[in-house]
């Protein structure tokens, strides 16, 4: 690990901390914390300190509503846009029951209940996640809006605005905090930016990506603007993805790589890429979680809906980069920044894992934008149109009660149905527009 006990309470000490947040993530990947102070921190090292679990999602429903927070000595941050006297300092923390048990249905444990059997078939998952997120304007109340006057787009050097202020001031404060970024730029979207980590371990990129959008939210707010990670804020210019680049290697080796195959990649790259096009219907809930998530997955933005690889065709689910030897990867291309990432890590790895183990070839490729008629005759699949199917093939789907736990998918389910219905019961600003003129 990075820290001792002795070492955190020691750092804690001269860098004058005076409150340490303990944070963990619920069902719907929503970073939660309690604040103690610097007095409290040799209890909590402990693992003493607890959280009522009845009123977050995912924890609640246990005979017993105490639930122990026991800090990962690893995740200690100091959070760089607090005041500098006086420091606030964090902790990931992992949730464990009264009787020392973890608590089955967190999502950290369900990653690293699943990072540990990848590892005992000898495989370590690295992950390298794009962020993409909006920086929108507040109107003179502070509330958030949808509004932007940036005009710039994909890769373009504006004129320095609030946006890149912003964007610069996001990169510094995550490096603070020992995040490594590798790049960020401006994506496709007016006011809509992209920022690019270093890869690592699943579990250590889940970590990386809850500390990054609470990062991107508060130093958004400093500079006055509102960051979103909605994943179709507007609906004529793309929205915002977090495509994953998965490599697995064993014995030091990256197992997608194969020199003596024309392509360079190893059997196990096409089963991987078989086993999420496979599993991508089942998982799309965990992927794609709300009702907004599937606005997103339309053709003409570049986001994904056929069920193909490729490596180039924007519909693609699946793309193969072209960098080859240890660079070889493999990029899943539907899920969004709205996703909870423990949860997407987990049931992406078990699926490409999967496919390895049942050798399940990914028999659709496609290198151009396909037609309808093209899409028949290949009898090309689709992700699942919105969020009420996506629901419908989680919940048929065994196997990923099997990678989540039936009492998580119980649960899951059932709160994306209530979200559900809730969203057709609206009557929309579209539906006035269409019809109440008209009809
Ligand atoms: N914003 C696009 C999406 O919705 C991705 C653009 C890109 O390829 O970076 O997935
Ligand atoms: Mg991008
Ligand atoms: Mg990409």
């Amino acid at each position: 690990g990075n820290y001792t006990r002795e070492e955190i309470l020691q750092m804690a000490e001269e860098e004058d901390v005076e409150f340490i947040r303990l944070q963990f993530t619920d069902m719907f990947g929503t970073l939660k914390n309690i604040a103690i102070t610097a007095r409290e921190l040799p209890r909590a090292l402990d693992n003493r300190c607890i959280v009522d679990g009845s009123f977050i999602a995912g924890i609640a429903g246990e005979s017993e509503p105490d639930m122990y927070l026991r800090p990962d000595l690893d995740t200690f941050a100091i959070l760089p846009w607090r005041p500098q006297q006086g420091k606030v300092a964090r902790l990931l923390c992992d949730i464990y029951c009264p009787d020392g048990t973890p608590h089955e249905r967190s999502p950290r444990y369900i990653l690293k209940k699943t990072a540990r059997e990848a590892k005992k078939e000898g495989y370590t998952c690295l992950v390298d996640p794009e962020c993409e997120f909006f920086l929108f304007h507040t109107d003179d109340n502070g509330v958030p809006t949808t509004v932007t006057h940036e005009k710039a787009g994909y890769l373009d050097v504006s004129p320095v605005d609030l946006g890149e202020n912003a964007r610069r001031d996001i990169v510094l404060n995550l490096e603070d905090m020992g995040i490594e970024v590798e790049s960020s730029h401006h994506e496709t979207a007016p006011a809509q930016h992209e920022v690019d980590f270093k890869y690592g371990e699943v579990r250590t990129i889940a970590d990386r990506i809850m500390s990054f959008k609470m990062t991107v939210r508060t130093i958004a707010k400093r500079h006055g603007l509102h960051a979103t990670f909605m994943p179709k804020p507007r609906a004529e210019v793309n929205g915002s993805g977090m495509h994953i680049h998965f490599s697995l290697f064993k014995d030091g080796r990256n197992v997608f790589v194969n020199p003596g195959n024309p392509q360079e990649l190893s059997e196990e790259a096409y089963y991987f890429v078989g086993g999420l096009l496979a599993h991508s219907k089942e998982m799309a809930l965990i992927t794609n979680p709300i009702v907004n998530s599937y606005k997103r997955l339309v053709p003409g933005y570049e986001a994904p809906t056929e069920l193909t690889w490729t490596k180039n065709n924007q519909n693609s689910l699946v793309r193969i980069p072209g960098s080859r030897g240890m660079e070889t990867r493999i990029e899943l291309r539907s899920p969004d920044a709205a996703a909870n990432p423990y949860l997407v890590f987990a049931v992406c790895l078990a699926a490409g894992l999967d496919g390895i183990n049942k050798k399940i070839y990914p028999t659709k490729s496609s290198s151009r934008e396909l037609s309808e008629t093209d899409q028949k005759t290949m009898k090309i699949e689709n992700l699942p149109g919105n969020l009420n199917e996506a629901i419908d093939y989680f919940e048929q789907s065994d196997w990923i009660k099997e990678v989540l736990g039936t009492e998580f998918c119980k649960e899951y389910a059932a709160a994306k149905k209530k979200e559900w219905l809730r969203y057709t019961r609206e009557i929309s600003a579209w539906e006035i527009e269409e019809y109440l003129y008209r009809i």
